[in-house]
């Protein structure tokens, strides 16, 4: 199938399961360089999703998929989040911007990132994608057609059959080509549970408010409180491999590391 024609709806260059931000932003990509793409979700937009509070590579990502940040602002999509405020009971509240290494290469991450009303945000990139060319299909997929490792389709809750050259599981915590075919997860710890809810209230600052009942010091420690200043600058700074991985980057250029690194992996089989 050429590549650059308009998918059949239900056979493309590749098919994405899910349209949350990871499958939108994957139909971003390949739309920008020419592939057909057809997107899979159960449910039709708008729909809500959590995961207000961006973190520092967002803008720059957000850029790149050509979602430009300041209209997010002007069109009450986004505010900027400055900094990030500890309330600490019976303390004073402490404050703190994020640590400029966050700008150095190899991250170059934004010091000054957003709060999104992410319902609005996801809304914005699904546009993006759609006129950019991605097809979408409001269908739970609940079949994958795999032969060993191959997958050669999928099917949706009406029955209707997809098929692409490639596949992409943007499934989020459903999981689904990887529970179709049985590649382990990795847990992290305990199962946990959120509950969340959304109160009315003055803006404080342009930033993150956090309140502590106690003092907590893991807490402290992950957001870089005074105190503690010494001990996260040399969690912060890079480990020897790093360091000798930028140095060989320096040396030969980036690409040729990444050449060397694939070339080494393809030598071993
Ligand atoms: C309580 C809570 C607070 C959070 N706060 C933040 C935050 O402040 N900042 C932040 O950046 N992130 C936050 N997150 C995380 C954020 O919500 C997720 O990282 C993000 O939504 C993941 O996007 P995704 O596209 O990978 O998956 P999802 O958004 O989960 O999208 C997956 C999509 O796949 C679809 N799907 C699933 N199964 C199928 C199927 N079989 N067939 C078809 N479609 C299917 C679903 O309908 C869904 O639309 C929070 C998460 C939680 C739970």
């Amino acid at each position: 199938m050429n590549s650059a024609s308009r998918p059949s709806a239900d056979v493309a260059d590749v098919a994405v399961i899910g349209a949350g931000i990871a499958g939108l932003a994957a139909c971003v990509f390949l739309r920008q360089r020419g592939l057909s793409v057809v997107c899979l979700d159960a449910h039709r937009y708008p729909h809500h999703k959590v995961g207000e509070s961006l973190d520092w590579s967002s803008p720059g990502l957000l850029r790149r998929l050509g979602i430009d940040v300041k209209h997010l602002i002007a069109d009450g999509i986004a505010t900027y989040k400055k900094n990030i405020v500890v309330y600490e009971t019976g303390k004073p509240e402490w404050r703190l911007t994020p640590p400029a290494q966050i700008g150095w290469r190899p991250l170059r991450f934004e010091t000054v990132t957003l709060h999104v009303d992410r319902a609005a945000l996801d809304e914005r990139v699904f546009e993006h994608a759609r006129a950019l060319g991605a097809e979408f299909i409001w269908e739970r997929v609940t079949g994958v057609d795999a032969v060993g490792e191959r997958v050669n389709g999928c099917v949706t809750a009406t029955g209707r059959r997809v098929r692409a050259r490639w596949y992409i599981d943007a499934t989020g915590t459903a999981r689904g080509f990887s529970r179709a075919m049985n590649i382990p997860s990795v847990e992290y710890g305990r199962p946990k549970v959120c509950l969340w809810t959304y109160f009315d209230g003055p803006p404080l600052h342009e930033g993150t408010a956090f309140f502590l009942d106690k003092p907590r010091r893991l807490f402290e420690l992950g957001l870089g409180h005074p105190d503690f200043a010494h001990t996260n600058e040399r969690r912060l700074r890079p480990s020897r491999r790093a360091r000798a991985r930028a140095a060989t980057a320096r040396r030969f250029g980036s690409e040729d590391v990444r050449r060397i690194r694939l070339d080494a992996r393809s030598a071993h089989g």
